[in-house]
């Protein structure tokens, strides 16, 4: 089945073409992305499979124009890698925020739409754009069925106790005010494919995922679902990030707002843009330019990442407490997969509860790989993370489920 999986944001289209046999056979067609989608420059840079890549700088005026460019280039006679468009079966969509109306991916129809237009309030940056791709996909592709795939639905399994916070009760009835999470469908990929990776039964294991990138956040998986997760309402809840502040104390929001005079959406903008590592070194948002300046003896860049790799070892250690120990700890996405430094930092505190550390393993970035010391009492893998793969196999399955 083909399948192109989207995810739009509120400027780009990021897409990948994929023929899936089955849930672990397929070929990657093509991927690309169409970036600055409403500036007076756009550009449109696509990678087909065994062949050349392509790239266009030409202003797209929205996302509609922007998926019309992406299909050309898919049938495109030199660079395309299909006839027509009615080669393409089906086309699933990542989603931010499905808040508790989704604990699973979903086919495209009305009342879904709805859904994920009320969840615009919790992801504003996010969710609004996801409806742009998926309604340009209904305008250009009006009879190909379209499955949507949540990055909260696998922590919809966390107990009431660490989804709620201690606010008055109403924000929750009135408001849904609680915690969603976010990454989820990462988390979920890197804990089934780290537990079959190291020879454990997911349905039988305790494991903590570490999704760090520009976005972090670390997971408490108990049998295979969700116990509980460091972002909340909104991503930015938890672990220190690129541009993210993380967790702070809340009394800090109105007292730096009335000594700067800003405005909430201000104040937004600083938690969600202007901290976490950037905001704290002055210097980057990227740990590879961190390593750099703390290698050339920047202080604050060296400190920034003690504080990341810190909250990382405080969440396993929360989480240890909440799985009543562990059995596998996975990392990955950008900084999990390619940070030595930062995955021994961690792990060497963790020796206290049978974990050996491999120093010789830990040498490789950017494929799976385990960490730990064949006689660990507590597996360490890397876990390179595949969310498109996971969209993709959730919507061929939807799509043909419908079809039977
Ligand atoms: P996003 O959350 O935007 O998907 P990524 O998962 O790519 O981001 O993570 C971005 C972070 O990962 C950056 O801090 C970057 O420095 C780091 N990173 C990504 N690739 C590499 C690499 N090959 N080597 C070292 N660090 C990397």
């Amino acid at each position: 089945m083909i399948i192109l999986v989207i995810n739009c944001g509120s400027s780009s289209i990021k897409y990948q073409l994929l023929d899936m046999k089955n849930d672990d056979v397929y070929d990657l067609l093509a991927k690309g992305i169409v970036e600055k989608i409403g500036l007076p420059s756009g550009k449109l840079v696509h990678r087909p499979s065994g062949k050349d890549r392509v790239e266009k700088e030409v202003a797209v005026p929205d996302h509609k124009v922007g998926m019309q460019m992406v299909l050309e280039e898919l049938v495109d006679p030199v660079h395309g890698v299909l006839k027509s468009f009615d080669d393409i079966e089906a086309v699933g969509h990542r989603i931010v925020q499905g808040a508790d109306f989704f604990s699973g991916s979903a086919i495209v129809d009305e009342d879904v739409l709805q859904k994920i237009e009320i969840c615009c309030d919790f992801a504003p940056l996010h969710n609004p754009a996801h409806l742009l791709g998926i309604r340009a996909v209904q305008h250009v592709l009006p009879s190909v069925p379209q499955v949507v795939t949540f990055d909260t639905a696998y922590h919809q399994t966390m107990p009431d106790y660490a989804y709620m916070y201690a606010l008055p009760y109403e924000y929750y009835t009135k408001y849904r005010v609680r915690r969603y999470g976010a990454h989820g469908t990462s988390h979920q990929f890197v804990a089934h494919k780290g537990a079959e990776f190291c020879g454990l039964d997911i349905n039988d294991s305790r494991i903590i995922t570490c999704h760090l990138g520009n976005g972090s956040s670390v997971t408490a998986i108990k049998n295979g679902k969700v116990v509980d997760t460091s972002m909340g309402f909104t991503p930015l809840e938890g672990m220190i990030m690129g541009t993210r502040c993380g967790i702070i104390d809340a009394n800090i929001v109105p007292y730096i707002m009335k000594k700067e005079n800003l405005t909430p959406d201000q104040m937004t903008d600083i938690m969600n843009k202007k901290s976490g590592l950037l905001g704290m070194t002055g210097v980057s948002s990227d740990m590879r330019d961190l390593d750099a300046a703390a290698n050339a003896g920047d202080e604050k860049a060296k400190l920034a990442m003690k504080k990341l790799s810190y909250d990382v070892i405080k969440l396993i250690g929360a989480y240890i407490a909440v799985l009543d120990g562990v059995d596998l700890i996975v990392f990955t996405a950008g900084i999990g997969e390619n940070n030595t430094r930062l995955r021994r930092r961690v792990c060497e505190n963790f020796g206290y509860i049978g974990l050996k550390f491999d120093y010789e393993a830990n040498i490789a970035t950017g494929k799976d790989v385990l960490i730990s010391c064949p006689d660990s009492k507590v597996k360490v893998a890397v876990i390179t993370t595949d969310e498109e793969l996971v969209i993709a196999r959730d919507t061929m399955h939807l799509v043909q489920g419908c079809e039977e």
